[in-house]
This record gives C-alpha cells, structure tokens and sequence, in this order.
C-alpha cells in the first residue's frame, strides 16, 4: 500500500504573512492523517513562520529550497543546511531544474549539497530531469540516471534509504504540460532500477515522486501510476484549497 509524499515547492512565493494565511486555511481542509506525507518547501525567509504555524501537526514536515554546500563561512547570501536545520527545516531540495538551468547549478554540485544535507540532518528530496532536446534525442534514461549518480556521489550509500527522489521533466516544469502517467512510470522504474544497484533491497523504498504541471485535475491519475510514490507541486501548491484537494488524493 502507498504512503504517497506531497512536496509543496512555492519557490519565491509566500511572504511570512501569506505564508501564515495559507496554513491558516489548509490545515482547516486538511485534518492530522497518518497515512500520507506533506511537507512545505516555502522560501527561506518564511521557514521560520511556517515551522512555527505547523508545530502542532508531526505529520507535516517543513524543508528549504536550497542550501549551500560549505557548512558556513564567507558566502554572502547564501545558507547552509545547518542554518536551515536550525530555522527548522528537516528536509531539502536539491538538484530542482530552476537551480540547474537557471542558475547553472552542475551535476557535481548538486552532490555536494546531498552531502552538505546528510551532514546537517536534512533529507534530501533530489531532483532529477531531462529537457524537452534531451528527451527528444531520445537520452531521457541517460540523462536522469548521470544526475542521479553524481547527486549521490559523495554520500555513504547506506543512508541513501533515507532519501527522498523527484522525477520532474524540465520541459513539464511550470509549463501545463504534464508526463502521461505512463511516461512518468516507465522514467520512475529506471530510477527504481538504479536505486537497487546503489542501495540493494533498501533502494526498494525509496519514495519516487513526479513533479511537473501536477494540478487538482491530474493529480490522482498520476498519482496511482506504478513507481510514483507521490507528487511535487509547484504553481498549484498556492492555493489553499487546491493544494488540500491534491493532498487528499
Ligand atoms: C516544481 O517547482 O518543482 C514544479 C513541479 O513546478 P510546477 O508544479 O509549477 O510545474
């Protein structure tokens, strides 16, 4: 039976008013559960606030969008995940398409951030996905499996079980178009694949959520795709009411 994760990404999105606001509404669509995960990636300065507002409900867990990959020091702007760790974040994202493509983020830095989170106590929700010339040329496999191992590159494997993954086509990332559940699961058992090399009958675990033009429409469809263990939502986690629909698929 599924235990499905729903990642709620709101990128630079939700001020620390708007952010209160917001789970003033959801938590009243949405009563304590056991039996599914929702954790909120809100902006860096609204982590503070939301873990406060969520502190009552175990069963929503806050992360950070980003960290950086050095534990502190002189990097102007930047946080590390032991910071977020004390703003109280408890997991990351790591590897989005928004800091590989349009910050130019690489495969070897992502691993470093893995690392930086596991060394924090941060779970890592790694991200990978091919863009729209990359599936074309037929390299989707390819693609997502490099950035798979080199995000987990510089990490004991055995922890690996305590990972979160997302599969989230570039291409289908704030854009309404959205894998076929069929697409999304034939991309998801690639990475099941893999995650049993890397990790043996642990890899078996691994939650694999699918991120990309998720809506309340599509949501449960995609949801009871074999290999997809939850969803990453963006644009359609903003919304109060929508985002409780799609959370109790
Ligand atoms: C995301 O930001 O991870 C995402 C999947 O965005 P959207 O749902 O808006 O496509």
């Amino acid at each position: 039976m599924k235990h499905p994760v729903f990642a709620a990404n709101w990128k630079m999105n939700q001020a620390p008013a708007d952010a209160e606001a917001f789970l003033r509404q959801f938590l009243a669509y949405y009563p304590k559960t056991q039996d599914r995960t929702v954790i909120f990636f809100p902006s860096a300065l609204s982590l503070h606030t939301v873990t406060i507002a969520l502190q009552d409900r175990s069963d929503i867990k806050v992360g950070v969008q980003n960290i950086h990959w050095e534990d502190h020091g002189a990097f102007t702007g930047e946080n590390s995940a032991s910071i977020a760790r004390g703003a109280g974040a408890r997991y990351t994202l790591v590897g989005h398409s928004e800091r590989r493509h349009v910050f130019g983020e690489t495969d070897e830095q992502a691993g470093k951030k893995v690392a930086a989170a596991v060394r924090a106590g941060l779970t890592p929700l790694f991200c990978v996905g091919e863009t729209l010339a990359e599936r074309e040329a037929g390299r989707t496999v390819d693609v997502v499996l490099r950035q798979l191992r080199a995000g987990v590159a510089e990490v004991d494997k055995a922890q690996l079980h305590t990972f979160l993954l997302a599969y989230e086509p570039v291409w289908a990332i704030g854009t309404g178009k959205t894998a076929t559940p069929a697409d999304a699961s034939t991309v998801h058992m690639a990475i099941r694949q893999e995650l049993r090399t890397l990790a043996g009958a642990r890899g078996e675990g691994i939650p694999i959520l699918y991120g990309g033009s998720v809506n309340r429409g599509n949501a449960g469809s995609l949801l009871a795709a074999p290999e997809v263990g939850g969803l990453l939502v963006g644009g359609a986690s903003l919304e109060a009411d929508g985002w409780a629909s799609i959370v109790r698929n």
